[in-house]
């Protein structure tokens, strides 16, 4: 669709009365909107109403897809999109939603030559050319009930498609100039290596060692951590978190929940 058509339509979108319905299950299923300003709450509902326009749900293995499981999905991938323009995952299509975790065919590697087959349990996954994602619904809901426990399978995996938008799985999203680009490689290069040599020497650290798996993966798991643990990544990894916010243009210590934790 022509660009100035699409705008025009999310417009119309946006505009239309959010479902007090869907506010219900918001409120009721995703801590973090109570704790987010009015200016935010309104502009994430916003979203949501574009989002669910836009992308196709499918239930799997008996999942039934209410408004329940599109809302709450659509709650927590839209807090990605806040205060940026942005065209609403482009490359994603259908989000598949299983009752709960599900096997998967994994190929692991062993050494750089081996690799292993077998089967893995997920709680979700995406690819840059699936044009899908995957989701399990008990996992999707109580990360959306615990908003500072560092782990949120929807942030994660709808980060990997803003890693998408520059048309490659590296870790780097679509950054407007190039002095953006090579700021944003230099700290998650450092980041990375650093989370790397922990997971090697068996450090315990605020990011999930998952994210040592690959670049991609460590932008991912940088996300959940963004919004899940902002007060401890902004004081461990103040590099890391100020290049998220300059992308995101949020600030998650404005309505993070961990403060109320012990730390
Ligand atoms: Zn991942």
């Amino acid at each position: 669709m022509l660009g100035f058509l699409k705008d025009r339509q999310r417009n119309r979108l946006k505009a239309r009365p959010f479902p007090n319905e869907w506010l219900t299950i918001i409120k009721r299923n995703v801590a973090f909107f109570v704790r987010l300003s009015a200016a935010d709450q309104a502009e994430l509902l916003e979203r949501i109403q574009v989002f669910l326009a836009e992308k196709n749900f499918e239930g799997c293995a008996g999942q039934e897809i209410t408004d329940e499981v599109r809302v709450t999905i659509a709650a927590q991938a839209c807090l990605l999109l806040l205060h940026r323009k942005t065209d609403y995952f482009p490359r994603l299509l259908t989000i598949l939603v299983y009752p709960s975790t599900y096997l998967a065919d994994e190929q692991r590697p062993i050494t750089p030559d081996i690799w292993e087959e077998g089967k893995s349990h997920r709680a979700g996954e995406t690819a840059r050319t699936m044009g899908s994602m995957v989701l399990a619904w008990d996992t999707v809901k109580s990360g959306a009930e615990d908003p500072s426990d560092g782990k949120n399978v929807v942030l994660h995996e709808f980060a990997h498609q803003l890693d998408y938008e520059n048309l490659a799985a590296d870790g780097t999203p679509a950054l407007a100039t190039r002095n953006e680009q090579l700021a944003w490689r230099e700290v998650m290069r450092t980041e990375f290596a650093s989370l790397r040599a922990a997971e090697a020497t068996g450090i315990p650290t605020l990011l999930d060692t998952y994210g040592a798996t690959n670049a991609a993966e460590f932008f991912a798991v940088s996300i959940e951590a963004f919004f899940e643990r902002p007060v401890m990544l902004r004081s461990q990894h103040p590099r890391l978190y100020s290049e998220l916010q300059n992308y995101f243009r949020q600030d998650p210590v404005e309505f993070s929940a961990e403060r109320t934790r012990a730390i």
